[in-house]
């Protein structure tokens, strides 16, 4: 699933393209990806705006249209949001919804498992966005301290990887950037999140800004489905530490990674540099 360095890397690469341009057509062919309104209302949110913005707040992406509404895309698992220019051919099978520009171009959204999710709101319902209206802060924002952290974690039973999974918690992170950043923390990933001391909270605190940073400087992590805005992958998976190497040596002390499964999620970590203990 694309976490908050893919989004940010979308954001970035549709914004040149995309802001200032009218929505002059849209054309839904999945309709039950939109969440709200229904479909019709949907398209009668968006239709005739200008795009005046493009936000990105944890795993969502947001278009600010110059009526005040926010259209809101969360891509989930395989979901993509790509720019067509104009008299180019827009590749995938998985089209779900186009958007027509007013200089001839297309953003298309496509999903091949249709987990994605879109929305049309108005400023006074974004609560309805409870991804968002509920989601805690980000990595690289003034409010995701380390005395965050460490209070956050603070008596808390749950395994620290279901705890930085949790987006109420940290908005953004996903299972790649979680495992990297417990690897380069030196923090086991079962440990629960209420006994890690204060030392360890700021090295993780350090280690889920850098790999975060990390990543949206490589353009997103690609395995199979992420593109950017340009339809291109990034380049974050050939610098991975543990994520998909499990197996493989670590690359700080040669042993075999491992691969166990916390809160049904499968995760690498090493058995030498991160200890239970
Ligand atoms: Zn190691």
């Amino acid at each position: 699933m694309p976490e908050m360095p893919e989004i940010e890397t979308i954001r970035r690469s549709l914004e040149p393209h995309i802001v200032g341009r009218r929505i002059e057509n849209v054309e839904i062919l999945l309709p039950r990806q939109i969440k709200w309104p229904e479909p019709m209302a949907f398209a009668a949110r968006i239709l005739q705006t200008e795009v005046v913005r493009l936000d990105r707040i944890g795993k969502y992406l947001i278009l600010q249209l110059s009526n005040d509404v926010s259209l809101v895309f969360h891509l989930r698992m395989t979901g993509q949001l790509v720019y067509v220019a104009a008299g180019a051919e827009a590749a995938g099978q998985h089209k779900r919804l186009i958007i027509y520009l007013d200089d001839g171009a297309r953003l298309v959204f496509s999903d091949t498992r249709t987990f994605g999710t879109m929305y049309a709101m108005h400023q006074d319902e974004m609560w309805r966005v409870r991804g968002i209206s509920e989601m805690g802060p980000e990595p690289l924002s003034d409010d995701f301290t380390a005395e965050y952290l460490m209070q956050a974690v603070s008596g808390r039973k749950t395994r620290i990887k279901s705890f930085l999974l949790d987006q109420s918690k940290v908005g953004g992170l996903g299972n790649i950037y979680v495992d990297e950043a417990l690897f380069l923390a030196g923090v086991h990933p079962m440990r629960l999140a209420g006994t890690l001391t204060v030392g360890e909270v700021q090295r993780l605190h350090d280690a889920v800004n850098k790999v975060i940073a990390d990543g949206i400087a490589d353009g997103g992590t690609t395995f199979r489905d992420y593109r950017d805005g340009n339809g291109d992958r990034g380049s974050h998976q050939d610098h991975l530490f543990v994520y998909g190497r499990d197996g493989q040596p670590c690359r700080n002390c040669g042993t075999a990674l491992e691969k166990t499964k916390v809160g049904g999620r499968g995760t690498r970590f090493c058995p030498a540099c991160q200890k239970m203990q």
